[in-house]
């Protein structure tokens, strides 16, 4: 265990019964990095992060959480981490102030009221409201505020913009950012792969309980083919520029607009592109979706 390492996980199987859901799952997070977790519907990415708090129990592999083992030390795991499920269960018959001070009180009591306070404004929750009468996106509130309140050094948060409308996911994404800067680390599942762009320096993927690929959210799509589109003052046969590595031709329609696709580095393109007469010269970097979307598209195959 490294103490650069907020999460090392090696090897993680885990079964329900007959069905296996994670067949040996390895990944690290850097303390202090806000690491997003992707992937599609049943693919075990809550498994993963139940298994961090030994919510449920591995069959198989190690985690070490904070330096800590889960399945030896659970409440010490808990203590000092804010995790955000992804079904929350609360008591309907408690207010939201009630419910906060309840789960702050099984906690030893660590929350600070006046960041309770002002994380109930900024999300627009009134803590005085019946937890019976609010919405779903309103309850995912509570949560946020729970996982929060005791500014955890872990932050495990299972698709923590869930059901918010799209200004309050943008505050859920600025407190994140906030917990990051104030030093904490944060792993967060999410299905939004916009926002994993946005906050995430890097991001694992799991696909059918195995881990498919883990990088730099930029490298990830920095990496990826590119489509340029090039437009000459005269035709030009796009074959010949084929022949600089890492170029394909797409399309060329009557020769004068040409469609190539590029990976790696755009130096050889630029270079023997020099030798005609450009009128106009397009590049497309893919999103982080489109770059996901080749993990899960056809066969699955990267
Ligand atoms: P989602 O994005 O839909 O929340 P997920 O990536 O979080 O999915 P998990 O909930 O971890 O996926 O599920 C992983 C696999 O384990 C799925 O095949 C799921 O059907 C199965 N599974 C999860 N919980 C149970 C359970 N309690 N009993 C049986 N199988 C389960």
């Amino acid at each position: 265990m490294s103490r650069q390492h907020a999460i090392v996980i090696e090897g993680l199987i885990k079964f329900y019964g007959p069905v296996q859901a994670l067949y040996g799952v390895d990944l690290e997070v850097r303390r202090g990095e806000v690491f997003g977790f992707l992937g599609p519907n049943g693919a075990g990415k809550t498994t993963t992060i139940r298994c961090m708090l030994d919510l449920i129990h591995p069959n198989g592999g190690s985690i070490r959480v904070l330096g800590l083992n889960p399945q030896a030390d659970p409440v010490a795991v808990r203590a000092r981490t804010g995790y955000l499920p992804g079904e929350l269960h609360l008591d309907e018959t408690l207010t939201v102030e009630a419910t906060l001070r309840f789960l702050n009180d099984l906690r030893g009591g660590k929350a600070d009221w006046a960041f309770v306070r002002r994380l109930a404004e900024r999300l627009d929750l009134d803590l005085q409201q019946p937890v019976k009468n609010l919405s779903k996106g309103n309850k995912q509130k509570v949560g946020l505020i729970q996982a929060l309140m005791h500014r955890p050094e872990l932050l495990l948060l299972d698709e923590p913009t869930a059901s918010l409308d799209p200004l309050m996911q943008h505050e859920v994404l600025r407190l994140i950012t906030e917990a990051r800067d104030a030093g904490a680390t944060i792993f967060f599942s999410s299905h939004h792969i916009g926002e994993v762009e946005m906050i995430a320096e890097r991001v694992g993927i799991i696909r059918g309980g195995k881990i498919v690929e883990v990088a730099e959210t930029e490298a990830l799509t920095r990496r990826a083919l590119r489509r340029v589109r090039v437009r000459f003052e005269q035709p030009v046969d796009g074959r010949t520029l084929t022949q600089v590595p890492g170029v394909t031709l797409l399309s060329q329609d009557d020769g004068q607009t040409v469609l190539l696709q590029v990976e790696g580095a755009m130096d050889g393109l630029i270079k023997a592109l020099a030798a005609f007469p450009v009128l106009d010269f397009e590049t497309e970097r893919p999103t982080l979706e489109e770059v996901f979307l080749t993990y899960y598209g056809g066969s699955g195959e990267a």
